[in-house]
C-alpha cells in the first residue's frame, strides 16, 4: 500500500503492553458488581418488591407498574452509588449491532432546581424511532413508531456512567423488529414442547432451559497498521494486497504463548467482563496469525447471547486502550483461516438433567436417545434453514473454506453414539440402553461405553457435532448475533418434540408399555437419519457435495438463495405454529437480509474502485516516474549498454514470470474477493 509505511510498523511493533488495574479482590468477589443481580436486588429492594420481581423472572409475565416505579428506585439508587447519571434502553436491532439512546437521569424538581429522576415507566418501556432501524419495510417514517419493553430476565447492567436496560424492540403493530423477540419465543417454544417428553420420564420436571456456551473468535491489528488499510476500515477485511510470507504454514500461533500486548488486552477484557457477570473461562490463541479465542461457562441461551453480545462492545472499547482494534468479520485476510463463533448448544431440566448427555440407567439413557434422536430429525428436516440461518455476505467468505464447516448442514455423531443407533435398530424394543465399562460388554445388548461420557472423537470438518453432552453448532461466524442461529436451531426441536410427543402418545393409546411405546417412534426416525442428516466423514472433500447431493441436504451455496429457504412453506408452518414469526415478519426478515448482503456487497466494490484509483494508481505512477528518473539518471551516467537493462521490457517481464510471491499479489489485485 502507498501509505504503509515502515515508520508505522516499527512504531507498532515497539509498542509496550498497557498495565492494566487489577482489582484487589479476587474475581469472584467482584463478579456481577456491575449488574443488577439477585443479591443487589436483595440489597437495594424491600422484600414485597424483590419476591414480586423474582416472581416475574422465574415465571414469566408482566411487572405491575406500581411494583416498577420501586425496582426503578433501588436500580436508580445503586446505580448512582456507581457514579451512573445516564440510563438506555439496549436492544439487539438487525443491524449485527446493539443499541441505545442515552437519557440522563436528570429532572426539575418544580422548584427551581434539578433532581435525579428513574421512573418505572421509563424502566419497562421506551419509544425510539423505528424507522432508522432494518425494518423490512415494517416500519415506514410516516408511522415509525417502535417500542422497546424490559425483558426482565437478562439483568440490567452498568456501562460506564449508563444504566442499561436489557429490552425487546417490537413496532408499534406488533412484529419483532430485533433479535432478542424471536429467541425469546423460540425458547418458550421449545420448553413448552419438551416438557411433556420429559414428563415421560420424570413427572416432576416443569420447564426446560436452552444453553448455550458461545466461543468467540477475532483478530487483534495494531491501530496504526489498521489505519493504515482503508479497506479494513471501512468493510472490516482487506480487499486488497497479496498474504504474508510467513503467515500460518508452521502451525505455530494456535495455543502459542500470548503476546504481552495481547495478554494485557485479554486481562483487561475479563475484569470488565466479570464485572458484567459475564463467567468468562477460556482465553488462548487461535490458528491464524494474530487470532484468538474467548469462551465463558455456557449459560440459558437467552442470557448467554446477551452475554455475548456485550462482551463484543466490551472487547471493541477497550482493545483501543491498548493499541488495537478487534476484528469480529469472518475472514478479515485471504490466505488465513478466519473466524466463526461455535454455539455449543444443549437442553437441560429444571430438576437438573442433561438432556443431551447419557444418563445414570436404562431409564436415563433412554431419555438421552430421545432427545439425541429427535434435535437430529429437527436438524435434518430444516438442515437449509439452519444453513440460511447463518448465512451471510461476511460468513460467506469463510463457509466452505477448507478451515471453516461446508456449506451444507449435517451431523457428526462419533462412533460410538453412531454404533448405538444402528444397534438399536435391530434390538428389540425393550431392549435396554446401558452404559458399559471403559471397552463395551457383551453383544445383544445396547451400551454406551463409560469412555465416551468424557471423551468423545472430533470432527473439525462437521458444521453441527455431537461432543459428549451437547452439539457444537459450528457455522456461526463470528460477527453473528447467536440468536438466529439458536432462534432457529430451539424452534426446530420444538416442532419435532411436538410431533414426535403425538406420536409416542398414539402407541401407548394402542397399550404398548411406555418405553416399547418410545423405541417403536423412535426407530423408524433413526432410520431415516442415520444415513442422511448424519454424517462423519470429511465434510470438506468433493465426494460428500455429491454425496449430500444425493441424500437430499441442501447443497447451495450461493447466500441470497439461501435465505429463501426462510420463506418456504415448511419453514412458515415451522415458525407460524409455534408463534414465533409471523409471515409478515419472515418476508420482512428477507428483505432486510438481501439488504444487507446487497449493500455491504456494493460498499466492497466501491471501497475496491476507490483503493485502485486513490491508492494503486498514485503509487503505480509515482513508482513509474522513479523508474523514468531512475533510466534518465543511467542515460547521464553509462551511455550505451546499461541503459538498455532498464528500458528492455523483456528483462522485466521474465524477471516478474520468474517470481512466484509477485505473480500472487498481481492476482490478488485484480481480485475482488481476494482480502
Ligand atoms: P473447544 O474445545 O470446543 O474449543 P471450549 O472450551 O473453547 O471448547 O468451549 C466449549 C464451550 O462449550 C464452553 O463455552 C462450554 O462452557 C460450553 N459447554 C460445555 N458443556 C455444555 C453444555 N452441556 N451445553 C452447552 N454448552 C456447553
Ligand atoms: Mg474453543
Amino acid at each position: 500500500m502507498s501509505n504503509l509505511r515502515f515508520d508505522v510498523v516499527q512504531d507498532a511493533f515497539k509498542k509496550k503492553a498497557a498495565t492494566v488495574q487489577t482489582p484487589k479482590e479476587r474475581p469472584s468477589e467482584y463478579f456481577g458488581s456491575l449488574v443488577f443481580n439477585r443479591s443487589n436486588m436483595r440489597k437495594y429492594l424491600d422484600v414485597d418488591t424483590f419476591n414480586q420481581l423474582v416472581e416475574c423472572i422465574d415465571k414469566g409475565g408482566s411487572l405491575d407498574l406500581a411494583i416498577a416505579d420501586k425496582v426503578a428506585a433501588g436500580m436508580k439508587t445503586w446505580a448512582m452509588e456507581h457514579g451512573v447519571t445516564h440510563v438506555t434502553h439496549w436492544f439487539q436491532p438487525l443491524t449485527e449491532g446493539t443499541a441505545e439512546k442515552h437519557d440522563s437521569f436528570m429532572e426539575y424538581d418544580h422548584k427551581g432546581g434539578m433532581i435525579e429522576a428513574f421512573e418505572g415507566k421509563s424502566l419497562v418501556q421506551q419509544e425510539p424511532d423505528a424507522s432508522s432501524f432494518p425494518s423490512g419495510g415494517i416500519r415506514a417514517t410516516f408511522e415509525a413508531r417502535g417500542y422497546t419493553a424490559w425483558d426482565p430476565t437478562s439483568p440490567v447492567f452498568i456501562e460506564d456512567d449508563t444504566l442499561c436496560i436489557p429490552t425487546v424492540f417490537i413496532s408499534y403493530t406488533g412484529e419483532a423488529l430485533d433479535y432478542k423477540t424471536p429467541l425469546k419465543k423460540a425458547l418458550k417454544a421449545v420448553s413448552d414442547a419438551a416438557v411433556p417428553v420429559c414428563r415421560l420420564f420424570d413427572p416432576k420436571v416443569e420447564k426446560v432451559f436452552s444453553y448455550l456456551g458461545w466461543e468467540q473468535e477475532y483478530f487483534l491489528v495494531d491501530e496504526d497498521l489498521f489505519a493504515a488499510r482503508p479497506d479494513l476500515m471501512l468493510t472490516g477485511r482487506t480487499l486488497m494486497g497479496h498474504s504474508s510470507s510467513k503467515n500460518q504454514q508452521l502451525d505455530d500461533h494456535y495455543f502459542g504463548a500470548i503476546p504481552s500486548r495481547v495478554a494485557a488486552f485479554m486481562r483487561d477484557v475479563e475484569i470488565a467482563g466479570y464485572k458484567l457477570g459475564i463467567p468468562l473461562k477460556t482465553r488462548h490463541n487461535e490458528v491464524a496469525p494474530n487470532q484468538f479465542e474467548l469462551a465463558p461457562i455456557y449459560g440459558e441461551t437467552n442470557l448467554a447471547n446477551d452475554q455475548n453480545q456485550m462482551i463484543m462492545n466490551v472487547m471493541t472499547r477497550i482493545a483501543r486502550k491498548h493499541g488495537f482494534v478487534v476484528l469480529f468479520h469472518e475472514k478479515p485476510f485471504d490466505g488465513i483461516n478466519g473466524s466463526g463463533k461455535h454455539n455449543n448448544w444443549s437442553l437441560g431440566t429444571d430438576t437438573g438433567t442433561q438432556l443431551l448427555a447419557p444418563g445414570k440407567d436404562a431409564k436415563g439413557n433412554l431419555q438421552f436417545v430421545t432427545f439425541f434422536v429427535n434435535v437430529l430429525a429437527a436438524v435434518q428436516k430444516h438442515n437449509a434453514l439452519l444453513k440460511a440461518s447463518i448465512a451471510s455476505a461476511t460468513n460467506a467468505h469463510r463457509l466452505g473454506a477448507n478451515e471453516a464447516p461446508p456449506a451444507i448442514v449435517s451431523a457428526f455423531l462419533g462412533q460410538t453414539m453412531t454404533d448405538v443407533l444402528r444397534k438399536l435398530l435391530t434390538v428389540p424394543s425393550d431392549t435396554p440402553i446401558e452404559i458399559a465399562g471403559k471397552k463395551g460388554k457383551s453383544v445383544g445388548l445396547v451400551e454406551i461405553p463409560q469412555i465416551f461420557i468424557d471423551n468423545t472423537d472430533r470432527n473439525r470438518t462437521s458444521p453441527f457435532a455431537f461432543t459428549g453432552n451437547r452439539f457444537e453448532f459450528r457455522a456461526v461466524g463470528s460477527s453473528a448475533n447467536c440468536a438466529s442461529a439458536m432462534t432457529t436451531l430451539n424452534a426446530a426441536v420444538a416442532e419435532q418434540l411436538l410431533d414426535f410427543k403425538v406420536a409416542v402418545d398414539k402407541e401407548l393409546a394402542a397399550g404398548k408399555a411406555l418405553n416399547v411405546a418410545i423405541m417403536d417412534t423412535l426407530k423408524p426416525i433413526i432410520a431415516s437419519i442415520i444415513d442422511t442428516v448424519c454424517f462423519d466423514g470429511n465434510g470438506y472433500s468433493e465426494a460428500w457435495q455429491k454425496e449430500a447431493k444425493r441424500r437430499g441436504l441442501d447443497t447451495e451455496t450461493s447466500v441470497p438463495k439461501m435465505f429463501k429457504s426462510f420463506t418456504e412453506k415448511q419453514s412458515v408452518e415451522l415458525f407460524t405454529r409455534l408463534g414465533i414469526y409471523s409471515e409478515k415478519e419472515l418476508e420482512a426478515r428477507n428483505d432486510v437480509k438481501w439488504e444487507t448482503y446487497t449493500k455491504k456487497v456494493q460498499i466492497e466494490a466501491r471501497m475496491t474502485a476507490r483503493m485502485a484509483t486513490n491508492h494503486i494508481i498514485p503509487a503505480g505512477l509515482e513508482y513509474q516516474r522513479r523508474l523514468l528518473e531512475n533510466v534518465d539518471l543511467m542515460r547521464q551516467n553509462f551511455a550505451g549498454d546499461a541503459e538498455g537493462f532498464q528500458t528492455d521490457w523483456r528483462h522485466r517481464q521474465q524477471g516478474q514470470g520468474d517470481e512466484p510471491g509477485l505473480r500472487e499479489s498481481q492476482r490478488h489485485c485484480g481480485h475482488l474477493r481476494a482480502g
